[in-house]
């Protein structure tokens, strides 16, 4: 039987004149995300986007676990199609929902016409089909209060859409629509669900990441593109730059006191991730900070990193518990790779007592002790470009 997917948009971004923007991009969007598993047909119509595959050996299993992973969707059901006529309609639905309506379970139907000429109106249709299903059916029942399934019926203007399972779908807003920020991941977990959580505001990604070789390993490196891989499954496609920053910590560790070491590398990733970020059309910078998680977040010290940043720098898990940034890791399927036990270039050279309320002029008194212009140039122009998805 003929399945497509109807996906409900999220009603605030669609306000005023910026809807047809969003909505476009939301096609987009979706057919970037599905184009690989066959041809469709992806048109809004009636505040509804319709995805409709013009290939017969398309999975639709698949085709749906994409949709529900497209930010802007709020909402989506698998449904039949019927022709627009009340006995096909009954048909059909009774054909569709077999498999569900062999076991006791109860159910109700809703109906929505928005076809203004077909014949029968809301609450007929409904009254129908119901009457049809509870015949066909001996085990079903009927519940309009707490149904297990409620049946859609909704008339529109080229056939009848037939589904009992509304998904909720991803949230957030469609990507592109909130411009591009840079971010800061490592291979821990907060990081990557940062990166799920400001792409899902609408936000396009691209991401730098800090390796000092020999400290940090390649290992450590695949795994951030691991943990990526998995953010553009949400956030699409990005460029990853890999910084090389070990001749950066190594003179940090020669040159400044122990105790200011996280706090002086933090700062110089800022101002190279700033310049990064500036050359290729980013707005923001974010990193996976939380209030108080360690030394160097702090509000001092985050005030301090934020000093050497042209551009806003957003933390998107500031207020969050560990436990609640987990549980998102897991949605997201990042946890399990996170866990990885690599180096990551700020767990090289840590100092046994970091201070917690760096003084802003004495941290800028010690970095002064190096000139750091040549090394950040030599780091920016040294990037490695890695493209993340596809
Ligand atoms: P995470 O779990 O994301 O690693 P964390 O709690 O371990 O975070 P830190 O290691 O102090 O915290 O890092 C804080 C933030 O700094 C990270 O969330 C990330 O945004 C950024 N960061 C840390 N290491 C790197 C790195 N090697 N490259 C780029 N950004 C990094
Ligand atoms: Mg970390």
């Amino acid at each position: 039987m003929k399945e497509i997917i109807l996906a409900k948009v999220g009603e605030t971004a669609l306000k005023g004149l910026n809807r047809k923007v969003f909505e476009d991009m939301l096609i987009k969007n979706i057919k970037r995300k599905i184009h690989k598993l066959g041809r469709f047909e992806v048109v809004s119509s009636q505040s509804t986007i319709r995805i409709t595959p013009l290939d017969d050996d398309i999975d639709m299993d698949d085709t749906a676990e994409a949709v529900g992973k497209v930010f802007g969707i709020v909402a989506y059901s698998r449904a039949c199609i019927a022709p627009k006529d009340l006995d096909e309609i009954k048909r059909c639905a009774a054909e569709y929902l077999a498999d569900i309506f062999e076991d006791n379970v109860s159910f109700k139907v809703e109906s929505k016409r928005s076809d203004k000429k077909f014949p029968y109106g809301s609450p007929e249709i409904s009254k129908e089909v119901g009457s049809y299903l509870a015949d066909t059916f001996p085990n079903i029942t009927v519940d309009v209060h707490n149904p297990d399934y409620t049946v859609t019926v909704e008339v529109r203007d080229f056939a009848a859409y037939i589904h009992a399972n509304v998904v909720e779908g991803a949230g957030g807003l469609p990507v592109g629509s909130g411009g591009k920020a840079a971010i800061l991941i490592s291979g821990g977990i907060d990081s990557p669900v940062a990166a799920y959580m400001i792409a899902k505001r609408g936000v396009e990604l691209t991401a730098i990441h800090f390796a000092s070789p020999p400290y940090t390993s390649d290992r450590a490196e695949e795994k951030v593109k691991t943990l990526l891989e998995y953010v553009s499954d949400y956030s699409g496609r990005m460029i990853m730059y890999t910084v090389p920053f070990t001749r950066i910590q190594e003179e940090i560790q020669k040159n400044c006191p122990e105790e200011l070491f996280t706090i002086i590398m933090r700062r110089l990733m800022m101002n190279i991730s700033n310049r990064i970020a500036e050359q290729n059309g980013c707005q923001a910078l974010i990193t996976g900070e939380s209030l108080g998680q360690v030394a160097s977040q702090t509000i001092g010290a985050l005030a301090c990193t934020d000093e050497v940043a042209a551009m806003p720098v957003f933390r998107p898990l500031i207020g969050m518990d560990k436990k609640e940034i987990i549980a998102i890791a897991h949605k997201i399927n990042t946890f399990e790779t996170s866990c990885l036990p690599y180096e990551d270039c700020c767990t090289v050279f840590t100092p046994k007592h970091p201070r917690t309320r760096p003084k802003l002029d004495l941290v800028r008194k010690a970095e002064a002790a190096v000139d750091w212009e040549e090394m950040i140039n030599e780091a920016v122009e040294n990037v490695k470009v890695t493209k993340i998805g596809e």
